[in-house]
């Protein structure tokens, strides 16, 4: 059932024990989007409990309350009065869907976002999921402190390529400035967010040096196979370098995960590619979606391409 903003920030306020979740694969809007909800229930007395179905990743270390992310654990029951899921539809959140026995009211942004939860409050236009827990806070006259700003600041940036990507508004500059002034440190958090292992900058030379084009140079496409995964502890934004090409609509990088598993990130400057990944069996955004597709790395190019193929071709007729 959808619910209007106020009537998910009344479902939050009634809700004494309350458990936060987000996607697996996690990025800076969904620990951002979390973290921001949870500092801005601060003092509230309510029993929170943070339970993500992953790994952080290591590039969100301006945001307090990393320490209190709990993995869901095989067998374990919990029982509580609401779990809110942000930035993810119920498909993504892996075991905490077994483990949490409550109604679910998701918050979220994604255009493929099936609003099957028991509340759901999906705003598509939202610039990130942090943006849609700004409005709330607002919304319901909650406070802001340093630490929910901080964490929904790093979820705006994180979504809009540091204002950079179209679904950044005045609101969202307007929100971030509000941000500023309670005293978010932006210097900090695009330092700590952009940093990476020497490693990693040199697994992405070898990564660059994959691309290849496709469709007369309108589709760029990176791989990285299992070798190269395992020299780069982290290949996020990767997929921007093949973006950034001039002449290219659609980039995508195909990451080994598995034997028989491998994952898809897309971008786009114009094209679709929510429906282009829905079309495989993920999601996402227009302009950045992804899917697991369950084949090798050579099998799952081509069904990628001939997807984007197709999906651009439609977008033409
Ligand atoms: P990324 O390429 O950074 O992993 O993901 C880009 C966007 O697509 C993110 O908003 C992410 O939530 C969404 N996305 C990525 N993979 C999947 C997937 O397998 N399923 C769905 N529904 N969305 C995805
Ligand atoms: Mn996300
Ligand atoms: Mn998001």
């Amino acid at each position: 059932m959808e619910v209007t903003l106020k009537q998910a920030g009344e479902l939050i306020e009634k809700a004494n024990k309350i458990v936060l979740s987000s996607h697996v694969n996690p990025d800076g809007d969904n620990v951002g989007s979390t973290l921001g909800l949870y500092h801005a229930l601060k003092g509230t007395n309510k029993d929170i409990k943070i339970l993500l179905d992953d790994d952080l990743p290591d590039n969100l270390g301006m945001m307090e309350g990393l320490d209190l992310y709990q993995k869901p654990q095989d067998g374990e029951i919990i029982e509580c009065d609401l779990l809110v899921i942000l930035d993810v539809d119920v498909d993504r959140i892996g075991r905490v869907k077994d483990v949490v026995k409550a109604p679910i009211l998701n918050l979220d942004h994604h255009i493929s976002n099936t609003k099957v939860s028991d509340y759901c409050y999906v705003d598509a236009k939202a610039a990130a999921t942090a943006q849609i827990v700004y409005s709330l806070i607002k919304e319901m006259n909650w406070q802001f402190n340093l630490e929910a700003a901080t964490c929904i600041y790093t979820g705006l940036c994180s979504d809009t390529g540091f204002f950079c990507y179209s679904n950044t508004t005045p609101y969202t500059l307007k929100a971030a400035a509000e941000l500023l002034e309670i005293g978010v440190k932006p210097d900090k958090i695009s330092e700590i967010f952009y940093q990476r292992s020497f490693s990693s900058v040199k697994a992405a030379g070898r990564a660059i040096d994959t691309i290849e084009l496709y469709h007369d140079g309108k589709i760029a496409l990176m791989i990285i196979d299992k070798a190269l995964k395992e020299s780069a502890d982290n290949t996020e934004g990767f997929v921007n370098f093949a973006r950034n090409i001039r002449g290219v609509d659609v980039a995508v990088m195909i990451k080994y995960a598995d034997d028989e598993v491998t994952r898809v990130s897309m971008r786009s400057k114009s094209v679709n590619v929510s429906e282009i990944a829905q079309s495989i069996g993920g999601g996402g955004h227009i302009r950045a979606a992804g899917a697991t597709v369950y084949k090798n790395l050579m099998e799952a190019k081509d069904i990628v391409l001939n997807a984007i193929i197709k999906g651009m071709n439609k977008e033409n007729a």
